[in-house]
This record gives C-alpha cells, sequence and structure tokens, in this order.
C-alpha cells in the first residue's frame, strides 16, 4: 500500500488532515481530527505508562516550548542545526542542495560541505525552469521568534524536546534522589522550518517527540536487565555487516553504557509491538560513523518498512555520552551538572531513545490497514482504537434505544463508547469497522427476553451471545494490555 492513499483514507474517516484546508493548507502541518485527537492521546497515553508508570528508573517532565535561547547556542542548534540549500536565480524555488545532488547525480551527498556541494551543482540547472542556480548556503531549521514586546529578544521554538530534559538535570537530580542510573522523560511538540515537508505525517514543520534521557555512571555501567535481554534477537543491520537476524549481545559494539543501549533496544522495540506495529516490517539500522552526530559514540534506528517511501526511521537510540551535560556545564557555568559520588566527581553520561509521534502512529496506521471486497477496517489494538465499544439498538423502536442507551451509559464510564442508531445495522458496523472499533454490542428483542446482548468481533466479525450482567468483565479482560 502507499501512504498517498492512506492519507486520503485518513482524511475521509477523521484522522488527519492538512490544516486549515479551507484556505488551501500550509505545507508541513497537520491537524488531528475527531478520531486522530484520540488515538494519538491513545498512543502518548500507552508510552507514559509502559515507560514512566511502570519504569520505577523513569520519572516525567513537561518543559516550556520556549526557552532561554543559551540553550540552543549551548545545544549547537545555533551554530549546526542547518540544510544545505540552493536557490534558483530565476524562479526562486528552493532546493535542499544535498537532496538535488542526490536527485540529479544519482550519488550520496550526506555531510559534504558546502564548497563540495556547490561544485557538483556548478553545470546543474533549476529543475522547474530551467534558470542558473545561486551559491550554495546554510538554513537554519530553527523557528524564531521574539519574547516581549522587547527588540532584540530573541529566541526559538523547541527544535526537540531533549534539550529541556538536559538543562534541568540538576533539578532531576535532586528528585530522582541523587542516585544513577535513572531516565527523564518528556514528550510534547518540536518545530523543525524543514525545506520540503513530505510523506503525509512523515517529515513535519510541527510534531511531537517521545524522548528519554538516561543517565549512568561511566564507571559503573552494568544493567540488571541485561542477563535475561542479550540474548533477544533481532532484524538488524550493522553499518559494517549485512541486514539479517542477530541476537543484541552481538551486535552492540563493546563501550560504555552498551547494556544500556541494548536495554533500551528491547524496550523500544517491545513498545512498538505493544502499540500494533507489524514488527515483520521493522528492523534496527546503525548509522554510520559519517552519518552520525559526531559527539555520538553509536546511533540505532528503529525502521519501519513502507512499500512505497522504503525503509524509514520511526525511533533514534542515540549514545551521547557526557556531551550535552557538558556544554550546559561550560555554557552556564554551573558546576551543577557535576555529580559527586563514590568519592569521585564526573558528568552523567546519557543514552536516548527518542521516538517520533506522528511516525509512529503512521506505521501503526499503515500496520492495521485492512480491505476486501466487502469493508475496510483499521486492526488497532483495544488501547489504541479511538473507540473500544459501539453500542447499537437494532432498531429505533420497541424499547432497543431504551434499553441500548442504558448498556451505553454503563459501559462508557470504563470504555471509549459510543451509541449509535443512525442507518442500517450493516452500515452501523462498517461505520465503526473503519477506525478500528474492536467491539460492537447490538440490543435485540432477544435482550428484551433474557437479557443478553450481542458482541460482535471486528476481525472476525464473528458475533457471541453475552449475558448484561457478564458485558463489563467480558470486554474488561479483551482491552487491558497486561
Ligand atoms: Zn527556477
Amino acid at each position: 500500500m502507499d501512504v498517498k492513499r492512506l492519507a486520503s483514507f485518513c482524511q475521509k474517516v477523521g484522522i488527519a488532515y492538512k490544516t486549515a484546508e479551507e484556505y488551501g493548507g500550509l505545507a508541513g502541518f497537520y491537524d488531528w481530527g475527531v478520531r486522530g485527537a484520540q488515538i494519538k492521546k491513545n498512543v502518548k497515553d500507552v508510552w507514559w505508562s509502559y515507560f514512566v508508570e511502570r519504569n520505577e528508573l523513569i520519572g516525567g517532565m513537561d518543559g516550556s516550548i520556549i526557552t532561554h535561547p543559551k540553550v540552543w547556542e549551548a545545544s549547537g542548534h545555533v551554530g549546526e542545526f542547518h540544510d544545505p540549500i540552493v536557490k534558483c536565480t530565476k524562479c526562486g524555488n528552493v532546493y535542499r542542495a544535498d537532496h538535488l545532488v542526490e536527485d540529479v547525480k544519482g550519488v550520496n551527498a550526506e555531510g559534504l560541505s558546502l564548497e563540495e556541494l556547490a561544485k557538483i551543482l556548478k553545470d546543474v540547472k533549476c529543475p522547474s525552469c530551467g534558470g542558473e542556480l545561486g551559491d550554495v548556503s546554510y538554513f537554519n531549521l530553527m523557528f524564531s521568534t521574539k519574547v516581549g514586546p522587547y527588540e532584540g529578544t530573541v529566541s526559538y521554538l523547541r527544535p526537540e524536546t531533549a534539550q529541556l530534559i538536559f538543562v534541568d538535570f540538576p533539578e532531576h537530580y535532586i528528585h530522582m534522589r541523587k542516585r544513577l542510573p535513572f531516565g527523564i522523560a518528556q514528550m510534547g511538540k518540536a518545530y523543525r522550518n524543514e525545506i520540503s515537508p513530505r510523506g503525509f505525517l512523515f517529515r513535519l514543520r510541527e510534531f511531537e517527540q517521545m524522548e528519554i534521557e538516561f543517565f549512568f555512571d561511566p564507571e559503573n555501567d552494568e544493567s540488571p536487565f541485561y542477563r535475561e535481554i542479550k540474548h533477544t534477537k533481532v532484524r538488524a543491520k550493522p553499518w559494517k555487516g549485512e541486514e539479517d537476524v542477530y541476537m543484541l549481545d552481538d551486535i552492540i559494539d563493546d563501550y560504555k553504557g552498551r547494556e544500556w543501549m541494548i536495554y533500551w533496544i528491547y524496550h523500544s522495540l517491545k513498545f512498538f509491538e505493544l502499540v500494533g506495529v507489524d514488527m515483520d516490517r521493522v528492523r534496527i539500522r546503525q548509522q554510520s560513523p559519517e552519518e552520525r552526530a559526531h559527539y555520538s559514540m553509536d546511533t540505532w534506528d528503529v525502521e519501519f518498512y513502507f512499500d512505497d517511501m522504503g525503509w524509514k526511521e520511526i525511533e533514534g537510540i542515540a549514545h551521547r555520552s557526557d556531551y550535552d551535560l557538558s556544554r550546559h556545564r561550560t555554557f552556564s557555568k554551573s558546576d551543577k551538572y557535576v555529580v559527586r559520588m563514590g568519592g569521585r566527581s564526573f558528568v552523567p553520561w546519557v543514552v536516548e531513545p527518542s521516538w517520533g509521534v506522528e511516525r509512529t502512529i503512521l506505521a501503526i496506521l499503515y500496520s492495521s490497514y485492512r480491505e476486501d471486497e466487502e469493508r475496510v477496517w483499521l486492526d488497532l489494538k483495544p488501547w489504541i482504537a479511538p473507540v473500544q465499544v459501539a453500542v447499537f439498538p437494532l432498531l429505533s423502536r420497541d424499547n432497543l434505544p431504551e434499553e441500548a442507551r442504558r448498556i451505553y451509559y454503563t459501559l462508557r464510564a470504563l470504555f471509549r463508547t459510543e451509541y449509535d442508531e443512525g442507518g442500517s445495522i450493516g452500515k452501523r458496523y462498517r461505520r465503526y469497522d473503519e477506525i478500528g472499533t474492536p467491539y460492537a454490542v447490538t440490543v435485540d428483542y432477544q435482550t428484551l427476553e433474557d437479557k443478553t446482548v450481542t458482541v460482535r468481533e471486528r476481525n472476525t466479525m464473528k458475533q457471541e451471545r453475552v449475558g448484561i450482567d457478564e458485558l463489563l468483565p467480558y470486554l474488561g479482560e479483551r482491552m487491558r494490555w497486561t
């Protein structure tokens, strides 16, 4: 299936669509609709529950979107968070210079300097009008904004959630009881002024991240979970080797913190499985030394295979050593980024798993889309589905709606439930199949006699008669994810 088709389906059923369509939209910005906003909340809720509420090593935070501009100098975003661009002198079109080189010359332009790109592009004309191309320059991807009515007070919309976790480390360290290791999780909006947003929800200018910074002592880097998970087999592509099924222990290099890299890769894959990503389309891929950030000792991407877009990153797991905390220590001139324990003073090291919310949802939707001659449905996990139970009276008369409403009022206290009496029963089933509703409860004439209803399961369309008294435990045990 291609992502374009999924995009039109998402618009049709109210999941996500271009922002402000009546004004023609705005590239790189999407709105989540009646169904999509709930799906997004569910994915984030499961993530938060899995990684924060159920993990004693992790605490949460919710940082501000605009913060002190020095934070972005320390992080390197002011100086280095840019893409090379080239502008047509005739029509004014702007291109990513490295993408243009790749498209026109078919060579990998990753990491080339401005001079190198300019040299290759010397004899290349504008693809849209044939005009001369101008100089190659860098374009910073941060959105800047004024703070207050004062001239010159400029800051940025955060380009990532991670830095808020780093800059507040002195606070976290106290509230996580001055012990290592620990992690801090955050989710929320981030902004990047991408030159060419593309791929529906894949490359956006406004998006959400779910990130964890996991701090550890490099001289005491053992993980108590290592033994039980190190033999886990995963589909992987090491940068020097072939793609194959490997044991985690065999492919992670020997460096301080490797046991925690294994831990985070393991739980990242568990999470994707939990939210319904098709694991036959998932692999981990190690970035090559040229590809990864200069301060990173090792980076593995979790990738998802789209038939039309190929392998695409949906999460990155980066070993950042002490880079970020050391930079904040230098820029803020604060010694609170240094911890003292066991007679030593040191800056903690970090492993960072970082998910894109929209990319995760794109992979979930792509994995769960089903169609046959009769219907289209989403095979969503019950904890991700926007509506978990739909309640229908068979007909809108003879006291059936009243009985169905009574059941609806009981169920909605525990599950995301909707009541619907519009159209034929077949139409109603289809309507809720389309948005992935796992169970539909129908009240019919037999209900009035024996106090039972039919419960229909979305994927098999099989119906079962269940007593009204049994309904809560019956549905309850099918909705829980652990
Ligand atoms: Zn042009």
